[in-house]
């Protein structure tokens, strides 16, 4: 009686061959040292000791030997899959060290370095407002003009043909300089960088002057001793108060929106023969019932106060060194500060002063 495996010869299960099991043993552990990261030596682990591999394949091959033979085999086998099994454990633990230190290197965070606890600045609305209003000049061709703030008396008054009586030369209004005769002022306008230009070169002229100027107010919610003008000034052939009106209603156009007009009201100022104050329509109302009624920008008025502005004295002119047989010229001037107040709604003047940043903040950036 034969069973099926009466008559097996070993020698012909090949993958039980010594020669087979040490050279599977060798390539197992040559891939093994050639795995260069950890998912590359899964993989390895996958082809070589999984359950489909050749070794595990060979492995079941072991119940078909005879009982005599199978010691050996298993022995052999099993002494394979050990060596693997090993060098699978130690290829791991360096692969992982290879990686715990590369992680170390590349994710490095150096505590000592400073970082920058210093919280975002912002650009103050009132410098904002100041280049946007020379921009608006520079547009029409115009030129931004500016000069010191310590300033020669004759020329922050006397050139502007205000005489030594004049009120707002008193020491009251004004920032003298010491000594006192020396006649140097912190100028209260902008309007002698008007006379430095005209003295500076012939007509035709057209410059807009923004600037800082000075006071000798208390600080409170609507006055301050350091406030901002911008002053125009254009000196040519043939100019007029209409030349002036179209000026400011263009300027206006520009900060305040299509269709905001201007209205002159009839003034006093010594620089400019004849002068007015200039009212701006209000931007928010339109002037327009109901709704003006209630504004709170022009208090019901649908006009909001803005400056002053004329045609330039002749006087001024010829102080100046222009002759006004041939050259008239017109003027304006405005507080850039109170311009900010009823543009934006800013109620109280030290805002503007303090340097706060959270009052900075949210005018944003104008473009
Ligand atoms: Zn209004």
């Amino acid at each position: 009686m034969s069973g099926p495996n009466s008559n097996y010869d070993p020698v012909e299960v090949a993958p039980l061959h010594p020669e087979e099991v040490a050279a599977m043993r060798a390539d197992a552990i040559a891939a093994i040292e050639a795995a260069a990261t950890l998912d590359e030596l899964k993989a390895v682990r996958l082809a070589h000791a999984g359950d489909r591999s050749p070794m595990s394949l060979a492995n079941r091959e072991i119940g078909a030997l005879p009982p005599q033979a199978r010691k050996e085999a298993g022995m052999r086998i099993g002494q394979a899959r050990g060596a693997v099994s090993q060098a699978l454990g130690r290829r791991a633990a360096v692969l992982e060290a290879e990686a715990e230190q590369r992680m170390l290197a590349e994710e490095t965070v150096d505590v000592t370095l400073p970082y920058d606890r210093d919280p975002r600045g912002a650009r103050h609305p009132l410098t904002t407002l100041q280049e946007r209003i020379g921009d608006v000049f520079v547009a029409m061709g115009w030129e931004v003009a500016e000069g010191p703030e310590v300033e020669a008396e004759w020329l922050n008054f006397d050139a502007l043909n205000m005489g030594e009586d004049h009120p707002a030369r008193s020491l009251q209004d004004t920032f003298f300089l010491e000594p006192q005769d020396a006649g140097i002022v912190l100028r209260t306008h902008t309007s002698p960088v008007q006379a430095r230009t005209m003295l500076s070169r012939p007509p035709p002229v057209y410059v807009v002057c923004p600037g800082r100027t000075y006071r000798t107010d208390e600080l409170d919610a609507t006055h301050t001793p350091v406030f901002h003008q911008v002053e125009g000034l254009a000196v040519d052939k043939g100019l007029t108060m209409a030349h002036l009106k179209g000026t400011l209603d263009a300027f206006a156009t520009a900060i305040f929106g299509a269709g905001v007009t201007t209205r002159f009201r009839p003034s006093y100022f010594p620089f400019t023969e004849p002068s007015a104050e200039v009212d701006l329509g209000c931007f928010v109302c339109r002037g327009r019932e109901p709704a003006v009624t209630s504004c709170r920008t022009c208090k019901g008025e649908g006009w909001i106060e803005w400056g002053g502005c004329g045609v330039v004295n002749p006087r001024v002119l010829v102080a100046c060194g222009v002759d006004p047989a041939t050259y008239s010229g017109f003027a304006f001037g405005m507080g850039i500060d109170r311009t900010l107040m009823f543009r934006h709604g800013v109620e109280d003047m030290r805002d503007m002063v303090e340097g706060d940043v959270r009052f900075t903040l949210p005018f944003g950036m104008e473009l």
